[in-house]
């Protein structure tokens, strides 16, 4: 009886014990918790749920190229700033982690010129509407520009419902080609070149076209090809937004939720390599890539297997030698280099003089906008602070100013810009801030081998935060397709 007894209840155990036996957890390694590396995490739980765990190593700060300054107890961003209305990702997380958007100036007045000696065009006159001065400069460019800057960003916007129905894109070109024809081909010539074959005019290219890639990208428009020449432009004459509190918190909230998350973990140290494994048992819990870190408090060296491994962070030439890929020879075979940015803080008065402004314009003149490219600086401009809303801000007590210059700037450089009594410099940071474009442009490869992916290839087609959230989508939706998950139809509503 007592052996039966104890057969029975073998027999029970063997049936519980099948019946807590876990499914094996796909584990995933992302290197970068910028809003890139966050947001695969994110998109990762949302389609494999508790089926994956989640490592995200980090070496520097959360939020990478997204944070703030504190001045005299007052936030202003330093890196990532602006939000076009119609990136929908952005706007939906900041929804979801209950943060909320503040309109950037939208009473901004400004003017153009070419080194600094006269107005080639300014919004500041109280007078004469904007529209006149815009028709008389720079004729029907001005509304054909619109219109048919309108028609591309429409297009752009298919992204989002292909990827709510759960269409991937393997490589960069695929994902231009999908939203529109154009898009690719944008990639092979400079922006310049792009632009006067759409019929556009050489002023118009020279200052309004070069205004807006000097200063989103801090290269000129023979310089940069059309696509990021392109999303430049769509930020111009857009309405504009930023995170209240700063757009680091995006990354920073949505990584604080995550890690409320089972089998979400986040480890301080800098990844020194990855590099694919060969599995000999698929049972074996090794993983196919070995990943190789140092923690932020130790020497050593912890190698860690993973299923698979998402870089989030760009790779370029500056970098490609500490960080250890074992990849196709395309990073060393091509040249990607980053463009460097220096954001410069400064209290002061901007010099009015030269551009023979009246006291009341002088007094709302909130930024100057360089188009020699040769000039050491892009733009200076007034800043918001990042927690008060326009009509707060309309008169700050002490101005802020942050000037953009591709190379560190000089006394000499600031008292051109500054009445030379009147400024002070805060703190220049210095970026590797966007890829440097070229044309044709190189594209590098979203999957560098069968188990690493690369999330900031995107960064080459454009770079801001919205990209980083859909090509962070796309990664996810990659691996749920390779591991066979079902996906959900048309899932709209993320939530956390
Ligand atoms: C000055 C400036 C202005 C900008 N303006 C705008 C703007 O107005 N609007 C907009 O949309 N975008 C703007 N951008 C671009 C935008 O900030 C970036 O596209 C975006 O923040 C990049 O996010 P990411 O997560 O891909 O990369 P990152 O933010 O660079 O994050 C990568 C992270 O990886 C970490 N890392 C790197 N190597 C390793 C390693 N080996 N081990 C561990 N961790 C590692 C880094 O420390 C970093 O935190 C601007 C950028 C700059 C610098």
């Amino acid at each position: 009886m007592i052996v039966r007894l104890g057969y029975i209840l073998s027999i029970l155990c063997t049936i519980v014990q099948c019946e807590h036996h876990e499914t094996p957890k796909t584990h995933i390694a992302i290197i970068g918790a910028g809003i890139g590396g966050i947001a695969t995490a994110y998109w990762l739980k949302y389609y494999l749920n508790d089926s994956v765990a989640i490592t995200i190593y980090e070496s520097d700060q959360v939020g990478g190229r997204l944070r703030t300054l504190n001045i005299d107890e007052v936030e202003y961003e330093a890196g990532g700033t602006i939000i076009h209305d119609k990136n929908l990702y952005m706007k939906r997380l900041v929804d979801e982690l209950g943060l909320k958007q503040l309109n950037h100036q939208s009473s901004f007045s400004y003017l153009i010129t070419d080194d600094g000696s006269q107005t080639l065009f300014s919004t500041l006159s109280r007078y004469i509407p904007s529209i006149f001065h815009v028709i008389w400069r720079y004729g029907l460019d001005a509304f054909r520009f619109k219109f048919w800057l309108d028609k591309k960003l429409s297009n752009f916007l298919r992204i989002y419902d292909y990827q709510d129905n759960g269409r991937t894109f393997e490589t960069v070109e695929e994902f231009l080609q999908m939203l529109d024809q154009d898009f690719y081909a944008a990639t092979r010539y400079s922006f310049r070149k792009y632009l006067f074959e759409k019929g556009f005019h050489k002023r118009f290219i020279d200052e309004i076209a070069q205004m807006a890639t000097l200063v989103n990208y801090d290269q000129s428009v023979d310089a940069i090809n059309a696509f990021p020449g392109l999303v430049s432009l769509m930020a111009s004459g857009s309405t504009l937004w930023h995170v209240e509190g700063g757009n680091y918190l995006v990354p920073k909230k949505m990584l604080e939720n995550l890690l409320k998350q089972s089998d979400v973990q986040f480890v301080k140290g800098y990844v020194k390599s990855v590099a694919e494994t060969h599995r000999i048992d698929v049972d074996d819990q090794g993983g196919n890539v070995r990943l190789s870190y140092q923690p932020s408090t130790s020497d050593l060296v912890n190698s860690v297997d993973y299923d698979h491994i998402v870089i989030a962070f760009p790779l370029h030439r500056d970098n490609i030698a500490d960080f250890v890929v074992q990849a196709t020879d395309s990073f060393y075979q091509y040249d990607y280099r980053m463009q460097s940015t220096h954001a410069n803080f400064l209290h002061g008065k901007l010099d009015c003089q030269k551009y023979n402004l009246t006291d009341d314009e002088c007094q709302r003149l909130n930024a100057i906008f360089y188009t020699k490219s040769s000039l050491p600086y892009r733009c200076v401009a007034q800043q918001q602070p990042v927690n008060l809303n326009e009509e707060q801000n309309k008169k700050p007590d002490k101005s802020v100013y942050k000037i953009f210059s591709p190379e560190e700037l000089n006394l000499l450089h600031y008292e051109q810009i500054f009445d030379k009594e009147n400024f002070k410099l805060i703190q220049d940071i210095p970026w590797l801030a966007y890829p440097k474009y070229e044309h044709p442009q190189k594209l590098p490869p979203i999957q560098i081998n069968k188990n690493i992916f690369y999330l900031n290839a995107m960064e080459w087609s454009s770079s801001c935060m919205e990209i980083e959230v859909i090509s962070a989508r796309n990664i996810a939706l990659l691996v749920a397709k390779k591991l066979g998950v079902e996906l959900k139809h048309s899932d709209k509503h993320v939530e956390f």
